[in-house]
C-alpha cells in the first residue's frame, strides 16, 4: 500500500483532523477523497469497518452543495445524522418514518443550502418530488452506500436500486461514489453497469480481516457444539449466531438462554418493535449473543462482536465474508465459526432446485453454491482460499482452523468407489440413509422389503461410522460426483464425474475424518 497519508490534499487532512478527530487517513481513504472531491464517480470495494462513510462525507464537506447518500437502512439514519451532529456537520434524513411537517422542513433544507449531508431512502429518492426537490438544489455529490443491493444474485437484492441509474441520467456532473463491503468479481461488474459506473474509478481495498480466525468443523450435534463453542472461548462475549430458518432461530435462543447464556433472536418475521428492541440492547449492553437469520446485521456498527457463529451454511461466499465480518471490526481477536454437515449441501441444492429462478440464475447460484462447499472442505488454508475468491493473492495465515491443525487427507479412491456402485446397484432410486444402510450392512426392515441384502455392496463398508459415511457422502456430493434428486424423494444419483471414478480413471483425495472434539481455548496453539 502507498504512503496513506502522503497524497492526500492540506484540506481534506485537515477535515479529518479538526471534524472528525483522526490524525491520518487510512488505506485509500485519502485517494478516494481527494478522487471524489474533484468531481470524479469511484466504485468503492472496502471491508466491513475498514471506514467507508468518510470518504463521502469529507468530500461532501469539501464540495459546495449537500452530499445525498442514498442508503437502505432507514433504521440506522438518525443514528448516523446524530453522531454527525456531534462533530458538527449539519445532517439530515428523508424517508417514510417522518412526518409531512418534518420532511418538508428537511426539503427547504436542502434547498436552501442549509445542509451539508441528506440521508435517503432509495424508493423516497426515485420520487417526482424528491427528484425535482434535487433538481432545484445544489447537489455535492451522490453516496451510494451498501451499493451490493443492486446485484440480482445476491441476499440483499432491492429492485429500487436498479433504477438508481437515473442519477446518472438526470444529474450527469454530479459525482457518485457507489460503496460496499463485499462483492466478487461479479457483483463488481453489476454494479458498475447497473449504475453506470464503469468509466469511474475503482478502489478495491484488502479484503483480508486478519484478525479473524477462520474455522469450519463437522456438525454433529449443531447446538451443543455451539454452546461448547462459546462456552469455551466466548463466556461473556458479545457475538452473532446465524441460522437458516426462524424458527430454528428462537429454538436456538430458547437454548441459549437455558443454558445461561444471554440469547435475544431476530427476524424478519418477529414483530418491528421487538425486533427493534432486540436490536437496540444487542448494540447497548454487553455480552449479548444475537440469534438471527440473514436478515440481521447489515449497517450494524458494533465494534466488539467477538464472534460469528454459522448454525447452517451460508449460499455463498459473499454472504459468508459479509457475515463473518461483522466480528471484531475494533481489531481486536474474533473468530469466525461454522458448524457444517452433509444435511446442509442437500438442503441448499435442494432450494437451489425448488426455487422458481430461471435456468441462468439457478446456474449462477449453484457456482456460487460450490464455490462455499469449496471453502468448507479445503484442504488447505482457509483465508487463502477466501481472498482468492475475491480476486486477491495471499499466504497461508496461521489464523484459521486448516492452519493451525492441517486436515489430513486420504486416497478415497475405492471408498468412494463402494459408495457410488452401492447408489448404482439400488438403481439412483433411494435416499442416503438408506444407501449408508446397505453399505453399512444393516438389516433395516426396508432393507429386507428391498433383498437389498442381496447386493453384493451389502455391508462392505461395514468397517466405518455412519458418521464417517456422512462425511464422504457429504464431500462426494460437494464434489460433483452425486447429486440429490429432490423430485424423487432426495434419492442420491450419480453424475458424469462419477464415471471416471468408478472405471479408476480418476482418484479421489477426501479428508480424513475426525471425531468431532471439544474446542480448544483461543490462542492455545495445539
Ligand atoms: P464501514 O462503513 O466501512 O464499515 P465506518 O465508516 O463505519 O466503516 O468506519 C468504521 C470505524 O472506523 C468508525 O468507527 C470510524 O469512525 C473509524 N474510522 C474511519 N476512518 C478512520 C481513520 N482514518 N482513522 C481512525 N478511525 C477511522
Ligand atoms: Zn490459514
Amino acid at each position: 500500500h502507498p504512503d496513506v497519508s502522503a497524497g492526500s490534499d492540506p484540506q481534506a487532512l485537515h477535515i479529518l483532523q479538526t471534524v472528525f478527530g483522526y490524525p491520518s487517513f487510512r488505506g485509500q481513504q485519502a485517494e478516494i477523497v481527494s478522487h471524489v472531491a474533484n468531481g470524479g464517480d469511484a466504485l468503492v470495494l472496502m471491508p466491513t469497518g475498514g471506514g467507508k462513510s468518510l470518504c463521502y462525507q469529507i468530500p461532501a464537506l469539501l464540495r459546495d452543495g449537500v452530499g445525498v447518500v442514498v442508503s437502505p437502512l432507514i433504521a440506522l439514519m438518525q443514528d448516523q445524522v446524530d453522531a454527525l451532529a456531534e462533530v458538527g456537520v449539519r445532517a439530515a434524513f428523508l424517508n417514510s418514518t417522518q412526518t409531512y411537517e418534518e420532511a418538508s422542513q428537511i426539503e427547504r433544507r436542502v434547498r436552501s443550502g442549509d445542509l451539508d449531508l441528506v440521508y435517503v431512502a432509495p424508493e423516497r429518492l426515485l420520487t417526482p418530488r424528491c427528484l425535482d426537490l434535487l433538481e432545484s438544489s445544489k447537489i455535492a455529490l451522490f453516496a451510494i452506500d451498501e451499493a451490493h443491493c443492486v446485484s440480482q444474485w445476491g441476499h440483499d437484492f432491492r429492485p429500487e436500486y436498479i433504477k438508481l441509474s437515473i442519477l446518472h441520467e438526470r444529474f450527469p456532473q454530479v459525482p457518485r461514489i457507489a460503496l460496499t463491503a463485499t462483492a466478487d468479481q461479479q457483483t463488481r461488474e453489476e454494479i458498475a453497469l447497473r449504475l453506470q459506473l464503469e468509466q469511474g474509478a475503482r478502489f478495491v481495498s484488502s479484503f483480508d480481516r486478519p484478525n479473524i480466525r477462520y474455522q469450519i468443523v463437522e456438525k454433529a450435534n449443531g447446538r451443543k457444539q455451539l454452546l461448547d463453542f462459546i462456552q469455551s472461548e466466548h463466556a461473556g462475549d458479545a457475538g452473532i449466531v446465524y441460522c437458516l430458518s426462524r424458527k430454528k432461530v428462537e429454538e436456538t435462543a430458547e437454548f441459549l438462554e437455558q443454558q445461561g447464556i444471554q440469547a435475544l433472536p431476530y427476524h424478519a418475521g418477529m414483530d418491528y418493535a421487538q425486533r427493534t428492541r432486540n436490536q437496540g440492547r444487542f448494540l447497548r449492553e454487553d455480552g449479548i449473543v444475537m440469534v438471527a437469520t440473514i436478515a440481521f446485521g447489515m449497517g450494524i456498527d458494533k465494534p466488539d462482536v467477538r464472534f460469528v457463529a454459522h448454525l447452517d451454511l451460508p449460499k455463498s461466499i459473499e454472504g459468508y465474508y459479509q457475515e463473518t465480518g461483522r466480528a471484531g471490526r475494533d481489531g481486536g481477536p474474533a473468530n469466525a465459526w461454522m458448524a457444517y454437515g452433509l444435511q446442509d449441501v442437500v438442503q441448499q441444492r435442494r432450494m437451489i432446485d425448488e426455487s422458481e429462478a430461471g435456468e441462468v440464475f439457478k446456474r449462477v447460484l449453484g457456482v456460487k453454491l460450490d464455490a462455499m462447499l469449496g471453502l468448507c472442505e479445503t484442504l488447505h488454508c482457509r483465508r487463502v482460499r477466501l481472498l482468492d475468491y475475491f480476486g486477491q493473492g495471499s499466504e497461508r495465515c496461521g489464523n484459521c482452523d486448516t492452519c493451525m491443525s492441517p486436515p489430513v487427507s486420504f486416497d478415497a479412491t475405492v471408498v468412494v468407489q463402494k459408495l457410488l456402485s452401492t447408489i448404482y446397484r439400488v438403481d439412483q432410486r433411494f435416499g442416503a440413509m438408506h444407501v449408508m444402510d446397505v453399505l453399512r450392512g444393516i438389516d433395516s426392515d426396508k432393507i429386507k422389503q428391498w433383498r437389498h441384502d442381496q447386493l453384493s455392496t451389502f455391508g462392505i463398508g461395514s468397517d466405518r461410522s455412519e458418521a464417517e459415511w456422512r462425511a464422504i457422502l457429504r464431500q462426494s456430493i460437494a464434489l460433483g460426483l452425486i447429486t440429490v434428486d429432490h423430485e424423487a424423494y432426495s434419492a442420491l444419483k450419480l453424475t458424469d464425474a462419477a464415471r471416471p471414478v468408478l472405471r479408476g480413471e480418476q482418484p479421489v483425495q477426501l479428508r480424513q475424518y475426525q471425531k468431532p472434539v471439544k474446542q480448544k481455548r483461543s490462542g492455545s496453539k495445539p
